[in-house]
């Protein structure tokens, strides 16, 4: 069995579920409560891409207050992938997530990403379509995720690992 470690980050807007996507993953749970995250949390979590190779996913959740100007050299640096997150519910998010996207390529250059889409157990098929019709949005970026429900959270992150491990 061949184990690889790599750190990934969450890159998006302030509230659009970065902590509850990783406590979905990593603990399987979800609050609805909302804690501010202080400073950066570190998690890791075995993933297994195939039947012998592992990689050990060192997961970097950042601090809120999630803005451009915070999204730090120091909290990205040494990542080979990342999520970018948005919020379903909130439009603007898709943008400051884009925004976000080209000061991670400033910083780090392309690195291999998957983009989700967040709370999507919030609107009915209708509404989605609507956010994906949108100019910004396209559907081979944004993969549809919740984590209240845990819908396409342990595949994007399985995703995610599979793009890191070549
Ligand atoms: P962060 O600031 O990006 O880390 O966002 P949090 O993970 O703290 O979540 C912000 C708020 O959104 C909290 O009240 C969460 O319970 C809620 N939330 C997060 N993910 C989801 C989701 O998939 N669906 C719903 N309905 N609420 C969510
Ligand atoms: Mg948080």
């Amino acid at each position: 069995m061949r184990v690889r470690s790599r750190k990934i980050c969450l890159v998006g807007d302030y509230a659009v579920g970065k902590t509850s996507l990783v406590n979905r993953f990593v603990s399987n749970q979800f609050s609805g409560q909302y804690l501010t995250t202080v400073g950066v949390k570190v998690e890791t979590c075995l993933v297994d891409i195939a039947p012998d190779e592992r990689i050990n996913l060192v997961i970097w959740d950042i601090a809120g207050g999630d803005r451009l100007t915070s999204v730090k050299k120091s909290y990205l640096q040494g990542a080979s992938g990342y999520f970018l997150i948005a919020d379903v519910s909130r439009e603007d998010t898709f943008h400051t997530a884009l925004a976000l996207q080209q000061h991670v390529v400033t910083l780090l250059g392309e690195l291999p990403f998957v983009g989700l889409s967040n709370k999507s157990d919030l609107l009915d098929s209708t509404v989605v379509s609507s956010v994906h019709q949108a100019p910004h949005f396209s559907d081979s970026l944004w993969v549809p995720t919740s984590a209240l429900t845990g819908q396409g959270v342990s595949e994007a992150f399985i995703q995610l690992a599979r793009q890191m491990s070549d």
